[in-house]
């Protein structure tokens, strides 16, 4: 029984009781893209609790955040993280979309112009909205491959120039988080340094689950998503960015001594830093196993082929996000009683989530760390589902 002081309406203590029973319901088989690459790890979900208090990770901090040698953050920060990455300077950050508008604030000027694919996820523009840039679009191939080439970098940034923008940065979505496309690049970044323009890569569905390394690229800044792609409670990411970026980018503060002013002095500060190291070692040994994800993933969108369901972007694909076309499944949400939730709800009835509910005629899944029985079971529901209504 809680005791209220004041007025507090029977509304209100209706939905205090029901904010302190929160339970989650998810299926066995989850193939949402968002959140394959997020699952914690045993020991990230030890630390979750280990850890879970507010603030958790300052009982030794002497001003800055990154600095912390217990919990050994300095370490994972400054040796490890940059190793992985093949970057010079890496600080943690809220996700991806933090990095990107932290980088996007430091570098550009408001007024100026970026270059940014069109497979770009909303958090690019909004990124570039909040510091006051102007985007010119590499556009894509269009249906049903989506590519968006190199050579389209050096044409986007000659338009900029026409509209007499000043270019300050590059950014590449690798891979996209609709197709899952991978482009060159090497390709881009050569072109990006001929114009004397840093490449950006958004690695929000990369970092953590693919070999990645900067240096070997020519990327000069880099982020990813610790929640998507690196077995971690959100919200983190990461930023990297070379020694010449990272100057400008990691910034101390001119009126608070060791505050970085991009990070409002310090980011993640608990728990969420805590899974994402505790997941690390696992995350460094998945990442070396990645051929076997893309083959797995190849195998699967064979057999989604012979459904009639057909994969969209790259062919032969090159990760395990994969976006689908379903003709036929379409047709049937057209005539089945339950319209278009047809298919959420077949797919719920065994055991199957992450397809968005309503959706039919096109989505987005990931076979990420899933096994071949699982996926076997997956293929066999689609399957069973069409058959049931044809
Ligand atoms: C999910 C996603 C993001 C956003 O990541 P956050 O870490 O949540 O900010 C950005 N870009 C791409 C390509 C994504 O898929």
């Amino acid at each position: 029984m809680v005791i209220l002081i004041g007025a507090i309406s029977d509304r209100m203590l209706g939905n205090l009781e029901m904010f302190t029973n929160l339970k989650r319901d998810v299926a066995q088989i989850n193939l949402d893209p968002l959140q394959r690459g997020g699952i914690l790890t045993p020991e990230a979900r030890a630390a979750l609790v280990e850890w879970g208090d507010g603030y958790s990770i300052c009982d030794f901090c002497g001003g800055a955040m990154d600095r912390i040698k217990s919990p050994p953050i300095e370490n994972f920060v400054h040796e490890s993280l940059p190793e992985f990455l093949g970057i010079d300077e890496v600080r943690i950050t809220h996700g991806a979309r933090e990095g990107m508008f932290a980088a996007m604030h430091a570098i550009c000027q408001s007024e100026d112009w970026i270059v940014c694919d069109s497979n770009a996820h909303y958090t690019t523009v909004l990124a570039a909205e909040r510091a006051g840039l102007k985007i010119e679009f590499i556009p894509s191939s269009g249906e049903p491959s989506f590519k968006v080439s190199p050579e389209g970098y050096a044409k986007a940034i000659e338009r900029a120039y026409e509209k007499k923008g000043n270019v300050t940065m590059a950014v590449l979505t690798y891979p996209d988080g609709n197709y899952g496309n991978i482009v060159g690049v090497k390709a881009v970044s050569e072109i990006c340094h001929d114009y004397g323009i840093p490449l950006m890569l958004n690695g929000a569905y990369a970092i953590g689950r693919m070999p990645f390394n900067a240096r070997n690229h020519g990327v000069d800044i880099i982020v990813g998503s610790g929640h998507k792609s690196m077995a971690s409670s959100g919200p983190i990411g990461v930023l990297g960015a070379t020694e010449d970026y990272a100057r400008t980018i990691f910034r101390c503060s001119s009126l608070k001594k060791n505050k970085e002013v991009e990070l409002l002095g310090c980011t993640v500060r608990g728990a969420g830093l805590l899974t994402m190291m505790a997941s690390f070692s696992a995350v460094v040994e998945r990442v070396s196993s990645w051929s076997k994800e893309v083959e797995k993933a190849r195998w699967f969108a064979d057999r989604m082929g012979q459904l009639g369901i057909e994969l969209q972007g790259d062919i032969p694909h090159n990760h395990d996000l994969m976006f689908f076309k379903a003709e036929n499944l379409y047709e049937i949400s057209r005539m089945a009683k339950k319209g278009r939730h047809f298919l959420y709800r077949d797919l719920k009835d065994r055991g199957i989530c992450g397809i968005k509910p309503g959706l039919t005629k096109q989505f987005k899944l990931s076979t990420y760390l899933l096994g071949e029985s699982d996926l076997e079971n997956v293929l066999v529901a689609f399957d069973e589902i069409i058959t049931s209504y044809t």
